[in-house]
């Protein structure tokens, strides 16, 4: 990539949450090997980010390129309507497996936000063909649930903007964050606000969503897994369905396979996503109960109303089935528990930092809170400069390595938080 690559991208590409007018720098990547992003003026960065919990792997690794050549030699893509292949089932059939044993149906879709409004309809059509009209949804404070609309309406409030779509967006419940934090003693009263919410709106409520142990961007917060039990028994007593968005969480992340295993819970429904293909591509799904996915069926549509063009691709899928079978070999769990045991031994001092407000480790997340919003251009060509890829926002620079990272590795990573820390934020 050249000097003229780059200024046609900063005038003409848009980036994830980046403005048009004033664009953030953007450091072109040539390829990526293991751990490490090699940039294209030859510098080779040690990657804290995963591609945003997706790379667990690592990039370029020979199973999943094996996995994606031999589905490119059969086909790319094939519609999904009327026709299956090998690829899809075999992967339907290792999501079945691993996930609880009450969650038997599957849909497969595009991405992390589109499970997220096929969950959300699936709750919707569930409710209609029971001859109940609920359309409201009770979430938490400081969630994240993707992009688009629907799921855009269950995000954080203030974090995601809703004031921009006033009028727009549909109105759902807002239960306070759980405060009592993962690893802390449990304080009952802590569901208590929820419980109010969810006994006074019951007969409203088509569901409850809400990512399961870690609020991811809403703020990288790790709460209770009795929390998580008590909402799945409110469910229960209401009889209302719950949504398990274990995009982020999912596939061994936070110590568990899922993030529910950390409360013994099951779902009635669950979103997968990111690590789904090991980072490859995008690809998501939503899992159901078979309750649900018959009701669904029998109501007045007669069907699941949502059909993507590429459903089901064939690649996504070969990628991710090898992917599932590369977690099978069961090394996830020993990995993510040492890189656990090492950000806390390198990140927890910096919890002195006057410039610190906390600092979390949770399975292969290491979270350090500063006390105000990072410069995120600032900050970023400092860790640039020292040979690592992390990429903070807002108040929080984070970790979320790839489970195969080295230790010298992750020591690289966390050492330049330590080192940032130093120079940049000096006590005034
Ligand atoms: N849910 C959660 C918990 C997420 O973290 C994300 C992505 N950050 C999404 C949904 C949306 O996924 P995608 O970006 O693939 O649409």
């Amino acid at each position: 990539m050249n000097s003229s690559d780059l200024a046609f991208d900063q005038r003409h590409i848009w980036h994830p949450y980046t403005s048009m007018s004033h664009p953030l720098p953007c450091y072109p990547v040539e390829s990526a090997q293991g751990s490490e992003l090699h940039l294209a003026d030859g510098r080779v960065l040690v990657d804290g980010m995963s591609s945003w919990w997706a790379a667990v792997h690592g990039y370029n690794h020979p199973q999943l390129n094996q996995a994606a050549i031999e589905q490119l030699g059969k086909m790319a893509h094939v519609m999904f309507g009327g026709i299956t292949h090998p690829s899809a089932v075999a992967l339907c059939r290792q999501l079945v497996a691993m996930t609880p044993e009450q969650l038997e149906c599957v849909f497969l879709a595009d991405s992390g936000s589109v499970a997220v409004e096929v969950a959300i309809k699936m709750a919707m059509q569930y409710w209609q063909a029971k001859g109940e009209k609920r359309q409201r949804l009770l979430t938490l404070r400081n969630g994240y649930h993707g992009d688009t609309f629907a799921a855009m309406s269950v995000c954080d409030p203030q974090n995601s903007m809703h004031s921009l779509y006033q009028g727009y967006l549909p109105q759902h419940l807002f239960a306070p964050a759980p405060q009592c934090a993962f690893g802390t003693e449990w304080e009952p009263q802590d569901i208590a606000p929820f419980e109010q919410m969810i006994s006074q709106h019951s007969v409203d409520i088509a569901a409850v969503i809400l990512e399961p142990i870690v609020q991811g961007a809403g703020g990288m917060r790790f709460y209770h897994p009795a929390y998580l039990r008590q909402v799945r028994a409110l469910c229960d007593r209401y009889g209302i369905l719950l949504i398990a968005d274990e995009i982020a969480t999912g596939f061994g992340r936070t110590g568990k396979m899922f993030a529910c295993e950390h409360a013994g819970i099951s779902p009635d429904i669950m979103c997968l996503g990111k690590a789904l293909t090991g980072g490859y591509m995008t690809l998501s799904a939503a899992l159901t109960t078979r309750h649900v996915a018959e009701t669904i069926s029998n109501g007045e549509a007669g069907c699941f109303m949502h059909g993507p063009t590429f459903m089901a691709n064939p690649l996504a899928c070969a990628v991710a089935s090898a992917s599932l079978s590369l977690l099978a070999e069961n090394r996830w769990q020993q990995q993510v528990a040492s890189i656990e045991r090492q950000l806390r031994s390198e990140l927890m001092p910096l919890k002195q930092h006057p410039a610190v407000a906390d600092v979390r480790v949770l399975g292969a997340i290491g979270v350090v809170e500063m006390r105000q919003p990072v410069e995120m251009a600032r900050l970023q060509r400092y860790f640039v400069d020292r040979g690592v890829w992390i990429r903070p926002f807002g108040k929080l620079i984070y970790l979320m390595p790839p489970y195969v990272i080295e230790p010298e590795q992750l020591s690289k990573l966390t050492a330049a938080i330590a080192s940032a820390l130093g120079h940049l934020y000096q006590a005034a």
